[in-house]
């Protein structure tokens, strides 16, 4: 119940990695000897699935350690253009993930201002304060396909075409986007794109940023090094981990629809069996489309969420909405910008269903949740 802090890796992915840790384990850099050529063509493979995944060519595919590196990269580069254009302002949804936030927090220092636009309770982009602020001092727009706590998804095309229309550039974090949407770069007419291995089924540690091909020339790098990757991103290119990307990518593509739907039904049940339950509680985010179909965030009425999570142990694994960073007590900025009482946060718990999930694991993680909230109310 907690696929959106991390999936598990697919078993096809992981029998894909093993020949790339001993077998063909030459730099993929070494151009001198077939034994990089063979390491070096796997990358390109993955590299191609990963573009596929997302409509994009695959020299617009650049491999990072994972979606906060990406994230941090379009952040870093629009910090430096402070110095070399006019426009001076970000603009960076209330929902970001702390790697948008904070990485654009960091370019006031370059002299950018950040503005955060806000959302209502559902998590919905406000267009009026967006038409309001989108001026010709306005860099770059940054907004998530899908959100992590809420999973409220963002309508990027419309957005894409407001920022551009103000000579915006944008960004999207589409880190959670899957199997809910069918992100496609060219359609969206994204400037720049965020993607995590280890949200599709792929393994830690890598991920990838879309760089649209005219973009490419004035995109400064994050690391500076052997100039692997066009110079883009320097460092050499963990050979497994890229190929393990590849194939989820690969396995994504093809079963994401009726992923989406699976999930979908998941969903409508867990709720269903809460109702049943008699147990008190309110879904944030949107439920149907326009949210996503593996995310529920439910806010119970009369349990603490960190309480019932401790009598879920060691069985359930989900998220609460107030501490969701590494153990940090802090409120969720998520659940704070869509009018969470802070009460209400530290009562919210972040189920998130995938794969490998089914009804059986419903029920009984419901029936859990009612045993845990009778024991409290008694
Ligand atoms: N963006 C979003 C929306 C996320 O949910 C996450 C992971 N929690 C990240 C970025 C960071 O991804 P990674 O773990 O690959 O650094």
């Amino acid at each position: 119940m907690d696929y959106q802090a991390s999936t598990p890796s697919d078993p096809r992915v992981v029998e894909a990695m093993l020949p790339y840790f001993q077998q063909i384990f030459a730099n993929p850099h070494a151009s001198d000897h077939a034994f990089g050529w063979e390491a070096a063509a796997a990358i390109e493979q993955a590299r191609e699935r990963v573009a596929r995944l997302i409509g994009a060519f695959p020299e617009e595919i650049f491999f990072t350690s994972g979606a906060t590196e990406s994230n941090n990269h379009v952040m870093h580069a629009a910090a430096l253009s402070a110095a070399e254009i006019d426009r001076k302002t970000i603009l960076v949804s209330a929902l970001e993930h702390p790697s948008v936030l904070q990485a654009a927090e960091a370019s006031v220092r370059h002299g950018m201002k950040v503005l955060r636009i806000p959302v209502d309770n559902k998590g919905i982009l406000d267009q009026e304060w967006l038409a309001n602020n989108l001026t010709e001092d306005v860099f770059l727009v940054s907004v998530m396909a899908a959100n992590n706590e809420i999973g409220t998804i963002q309508d990027i095309r419309s957005l894409v075409s407001q920022a551009h229309a103000a000579g915006a550039l944008f960004h999207c974090d589409a880190t959670q986007a899957f199997p809910a949407l069918d992100v496609d770069v060219g359609l969206w007419d994204v400037d720049y794109l965020s993607l995590s291995a280890h949200k599709m089924y792929g393994p830690k540690g890598v991920g990838a940023l879309y760089v649209r091909s005219d973009l490419q020339e004035s995109f400064p790098p994050l690391f500076y090094g052997g100039a692997q990757q066009s110079g883009i991103r320097s460092g050499t290119l963990p050979t497994p981990l890229c190929v393990g990307f590849g194939v989820a990518a690969d396995i994504m593509e093809h079963a994401r629809c009726a992923e989406a739907a699976l999930l979908a039904e998941l969903k409508a049940l867990f709720i269903r069996q809460l109702d049943v339950a008699g147990l008190r509680f309110k879904i944030n985010g949107v439920i149907g489309d326009g949210g996503h179909p593996g995310n529920l965030s439910v806010s119970f009425q009369d349990i603490d969420a960190s309480l019932l999570l401790g009598k879920l142990q060691p069985l359930v694994a989900a998220s609460t909405g107030s501490a969701c960073n590494s153990g940090m007590i802090t409120q969720s900025h998520v659940l704070a910008s869509i009018g969470c009482s802070l009460e209400e946060a530290q009562r919210t718990v972040r189920f998130s269903l995938g794969r490998f999930s089914d009804a059986e694991q419903v029920q009984a993680v419901v029936a859990m949740i009612t045993a845990g909230i009778q024991e409290e109310l008694l």
